[in-house]
C-alpha cells in the first residue's frame, strides 16, 4: 500500500470522506453538531444516531416543571439542528458495537459503519436498588423521556381522584429543584382545576443530608426554604421500598405517599455492556483525557455515560456541556490524524439551584448567596446557551 493511500485511510479525503457517528443527541453531541456545521470539511461525514428526536437541556428542566418555561423553550429540535448543519441524521436505537467490524448495532437490527464514534447518551434510572421503585416510582432520568412522564403525572394530580401526598426520593439539586418546581406549579395551577392547593403536601427523603456536594450555607438555606414552604424533609434516611401508598425506609419508617419522584443515583445504560468497551464498576465507558476509551481509540465518550478516569466529576448537565468543545475538536483532529489534546474539566462549577419559583441560591466551593436576580441572571445565561441550537 502506498503511503498516499494509508494517509487517505487515515485522514480522510473528499472521495472517501471519515465517518464520524455521534450516538445520542445529548449535551456535548450538541456543540458537536454546531462546530462541524460553522466549519463543516469536506473530508468529514457526521451522523447523529439518537433515539429521541428533541433533546431537552437540563438546566431549564426545573423551569418547565414550574410553568415558567414552555416545552419549546427547553427542547432543541435534532432533526432542524442536523439540517442547519448537515448532519446525516439516523433516528434508531444503539444497541452494541461490533469493534472489529467497525460497525454500530442498532435495535431493527442493522448497523452503521464507522470511523470514529462518539458516545453522549446519558443514563438510565436505577430503580432495581429500591422495591417497588419500577412500579410505583416515577423515574425522573433519562431526562429524554422525562416529559411524557411528567404530563402523564400532571393530569393524575388534577384528577379530583388524584394523587395528594408527594414524595421525592434524592437530596441532589436535581431532586431538590423538581419537588419544589413541582409544588410551584401546583400551588399555582390547582385552583384552575377545581383544587385546593391545601389539598397536597409535599416530602422529601434523603439518604444523607440534603445537597450533600454543597456547602453547609447553602444546606441550610434549603433548609429553611422547605420549612417556609411546609416541605417535609427528612434526611440521612435510605429508602428500602416504595409502595402504592407509601415509602419505606431502612429504619422502617413508613411516609404516606401515592406519587413519587426518583431522583436518586442512576446507572448506566445496560447495552454499553454489549460494545466490548473498557468499563468503569457501575458500567460507564471508561474514558482517558482525550474522552476516547481507554482501549478503542476510534470510540470517544462524552457526559453522563463516561467515566474520566483521570478527573472524576459528578455526573452533571453542567460537565456535558463542558465537555462539548474539547470533543468537538478532538474528533475532528482524529478524523484528519492529528492528534486529540487532553481536556481537564474545572472541579468546581458554579451552580444555581432554584427555590421552585423565579428565585435561587448560588453555589461554588463556600460561596453562598440568593436572591430572585440570580433566577434572572440564571434564565439570561439558559437563554443565551438554547439560542445557540435553536436559532440556526
Ligand atoms: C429534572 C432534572 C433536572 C436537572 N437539572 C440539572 C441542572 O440544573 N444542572 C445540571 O448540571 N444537571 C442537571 N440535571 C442532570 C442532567 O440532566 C444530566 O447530567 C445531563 O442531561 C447529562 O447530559 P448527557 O449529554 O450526558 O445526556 P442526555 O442529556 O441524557 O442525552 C442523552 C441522549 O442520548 C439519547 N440516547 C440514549 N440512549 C440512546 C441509544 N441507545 N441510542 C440512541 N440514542 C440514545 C437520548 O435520546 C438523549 O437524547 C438534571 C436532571 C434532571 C432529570
Amino acid at each position: 500500500m502506498s503511503r498516499g493511500s494509508v494517509l487517505q485511510a487515515s485522514e480522510g479525503s473528499t472521495a472517501n470522506p471519515r465517518e464520524i457517528v455521534l450516538v445520542g443527541g445529548g449535551h456535548a453531541h450538541v456543540h458537536v453538531l454546531r462546530s462541524f456545521g460553522r466549519h463543516p470539511d469536506p473530508r468529514i461525514r457526521l451522523t447523529l444516531v439518537t433515539k429521541d428526536l428533541d433533546t431537552p437541556y437540563s438546566g431549564m428542566l426545573p423551569g418547565l416543571v414550574a410553568g415558567l418555561y414552555d416545552r419549546d423553550d427547553v427542547y432543541i429540535d435534532l432533526e432542524k439542528l442536523c439540517a442547519a448543519t448537515g448532519t446525516r441524521l439516523v433516528h434508531a436505537t444503539a444497541t452494541g458495537l461490533d469493534q472489529g467490524r467497525r460497525h454500530l448495532l442498532l435495535a431493527d437490527g442493522s448497523s452503521l459503519p464507522y470511523d470514529l464514534l462518539s458516545l453522549d447518551v446519558g443514563i438510565t434510572p436505577a430503580l432495581d436498588r429500591i422495591a417497588g421503585a419500577a412500579e410505583h416510582g416515577i423515574a425522573v432520568k433519562p431526562i429524554g423521556r422525562f416529559l411524557e412522564k411528567f404530563d402523564a403525572l400532571l393530569e393524575r394530580l388534577y384528577r379530583p381522584d388524584g394523587p395528594r401526598r408527594i414524595a421525592g426520593i434524592g437530596g441532589g439539586a436535581g431532586g431538590v429543584e423538581l419537588l419544589l418546581s413541582l409544588r410551584h406549579r401546583l400551588l399555582r395551577d390547582a385552583p384552575a382545576h377545581g383544587l385546593s392547593p391545601d389539598a397536597f403536601s409535599f416530602a422529601l427523603v434523603t439518604a444523607g443530608d440534603i445537597l450533600a456536594t454543597h456547602n453547609r450555607h447553602v444546606q441550610d438555606a434549603f433548609r429553611k426554604t422547605f420549612a417556609e414552604q411546609g416541605v417535609r424533609l427528612i434526611e440521612n434516611a435510605r429508602v428500602r421500598e416504595i409502595r402504592a401508598d407509601a415509602v419505606v425506609t431502612e429504619e422502617g419508617m413508613e411516609l404516606p405517599a401515592d406519587a413519587v419522584l426518583v431522583t436518586t443515583h442512576a446507572a448506566a445504560p445496560g447495552w454499553l455492556g454489549n460494545t466490548g468497551l473498557a468499563l468503569d464498576e457501575n458500567g460507564f465507558v471508561k474514558v482517558g483525557p482525550t474522552l476516547q476509551s481507554l482501549d478503542d481509540r476510534a470510540v470517544f465518550a462524552a457526559g453522563d455515560c463516561a467515566a474520566l478516569v483521570e478527573t472524576p466529576r459528578e455526573k452533571a448537565g453542567v460537565y456535558a456541556v463542558r465537555a462539548g468543545p474539547p470533543l468537538a475538536r478532538n474528533l475532528r483532529s482524529a478524523a484528519l490524524g492529528e492528534a486529540p489534546q487532553p481536556w481537564r474539566p474545572q472541579k468546581r462549577h458554579l451552580a444555581l439551584i432554584s427555590t421552585g419559583g423565579k428565585h435561587a441560591v448560588a453555589s461554588r466551593g463556600w460561596l453562598y448567596a440568593r436572591g430572585d436576580w440570580l433566577w434572572t441572571a440564571k434564565e439570561w445565561n439558559d437563554r443565551r446557551w438554547m439560542r445557540k441550537y435553536k436559532d440556526l
